[in-house]
């Protein structure tokens, strides 16, 4: 069996996410893992204004 590459992200936000996703992209074997165990989101919003 070939070796596969992993990589595990610490965190994950928007930046530990799109990291997560490009390495799997890239072939990677990805892990991801967050401190907080409810995975919560603070504030992340698009707000358009007039
Ligand atoms: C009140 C508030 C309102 C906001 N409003 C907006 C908005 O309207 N629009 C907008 O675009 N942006 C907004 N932002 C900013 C936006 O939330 C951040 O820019 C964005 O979330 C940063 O993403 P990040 O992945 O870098 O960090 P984070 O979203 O902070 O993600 C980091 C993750 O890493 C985890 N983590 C940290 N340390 C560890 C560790 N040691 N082990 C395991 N996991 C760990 C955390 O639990 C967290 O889930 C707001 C921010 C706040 C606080």
């Amino acid at each position: 069996m070939a070796d596969r590459r992993k990589a595990l992200v610490i965190g994950g936000g928007v930046a530990g996410m799109s990291a997560a996703i490009s390495l799997r992209e890239a072939g990677l074997e990805v892990h991801v893992c967050d401190q907080d165990p409810h995975w919560r989101v603070y504030g992340a919003g698009i707000t358009i204004t007039s």
